[in-house]
């Protein structure tokens, strides 16, 4: 009898172990990517002993000797959380930590089930941030609308088509550029992050551009540019000026969603653009040079 219940609890873990691989299948990508081969690995370690432990515990073993399992031991087990409400920490791995990722996909990886701020409940999905990742320009907005939470990629929406336009007025494409945003999750009705979701975030756009290495930097409107600059003045007084982000060169100017309310702002935003022009071609041929 007792042998019978033990077989019917590795029965279920089997089961449940199937179930999460099922529902899990887009972690199970053939990634190309050594890195985050390893990543894979860990992750499937992590089920397996998520779901052998809990099922066949301690307390079962040692009843076994004893006599038969307790009602509470029989009784149905709330359902296993899925991988994708667990923050990576749950790992523990100094390996999995997102901040040690050696490069953008293995960073993006990491963040796919990200829930260090409230951000993570209303969520679609993550928007990483896109683009050329040996861009030497990379544009950053404040965080995903609703089209880019639905589709995941940055500036799709409305604001997004404006965007491109303001790249192709430097003649270049959004493929030439990355674009990515403060936060990386949508905060709920498109209201601005909050400080406590900005300083979650904000660690990993700075991983993020410490793997871009970029030549300049543009942020788009106040919320970007108060994060890389925390003694910036507003916007206005800000925008279509050179200053730095850890040596980087950044020009702030304005984000597109102002723009489109307010369109009298375009004809100073071609002025901060023509200036990211010079400015980027300034950089590129100096780093050509050394
Ligand atoms: N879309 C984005 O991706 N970021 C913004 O800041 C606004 C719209």
């Amino acid at each position: 009898m007792d042998r019978e219940f033990l077989t019917d609890q590795l029965k279920n873990l089997e089961d449940s172990i199937r179930l999460l691989a099922k529902g899990k299948k887009s972690l199970l990508l053939e990634p190309l990517d050594p890195e985050i081969k390893t990543d894979l690995e860990h992750v499937k370690n992590y089920l397996i002993n998520r779901e052998t432990k809990p099922s066949v515990p301690e307390s079962i073993r040692a009843r076994l000797s004893e006599g038969k399992p307790s009602e509470q031991e029989r009784a149905p087990k709330p359902q296993t959380p899925s991988i994708a409400s667990h923050p990576t920490e749950s790992i523990s791995s100094q390996e999995f930590d997102p901040l040690s990722a050696s490069n953008l996909d293995s960073l993006r990886f990491r963040l796919r089930t990200c829930e260090r701020c409230q951000l993570c409940q209303h969520r679609s999905t993550v928007v990483f941030g896109q683009g050329n990742q040996k861009a030497g320009l990379v544009f950053i907005g404040e965080g995903p609308g609703e089209e880019e939470d639905r589709t995941g990629l940055a500036f799709v929406g409305k604001a997004g088509k404006l965007l491109t336009q303001m790249i192709h007025s430097i003649g270049l494409n959004r493929d030439s550029v990355y674009i990515c945003n403060i936060v990386k999750c949508r905060p709920p009705g498109n209201r601005n992050p909050e400080a406590e979701e900005i300083s979650s975030c904000s660690p990993f756009l700075y991983k993020q551009l410490e793997l871009l290495k970029p030549k300049l930097i543009v942020t788009l409107g106040n919320v970007a540019t108060k994060t890389l600059i925390p003694d910036a003045l507003g916007i206005m007084r800000m925008r279509g000026n050179m200053t730095s982000f850890q040596g980087i060169p950044l020009i702030p100017t304005f984000h597109p969603s102002y723009l489109l309310r307010n369109q009298k702002a375009l004809a100073d935003v071609w002025n901060d653009m023509r200036l990211i022009r010079q400015q980027l071609y300034k950089q590129l041929s100096s780093n050509d040079d050394s």
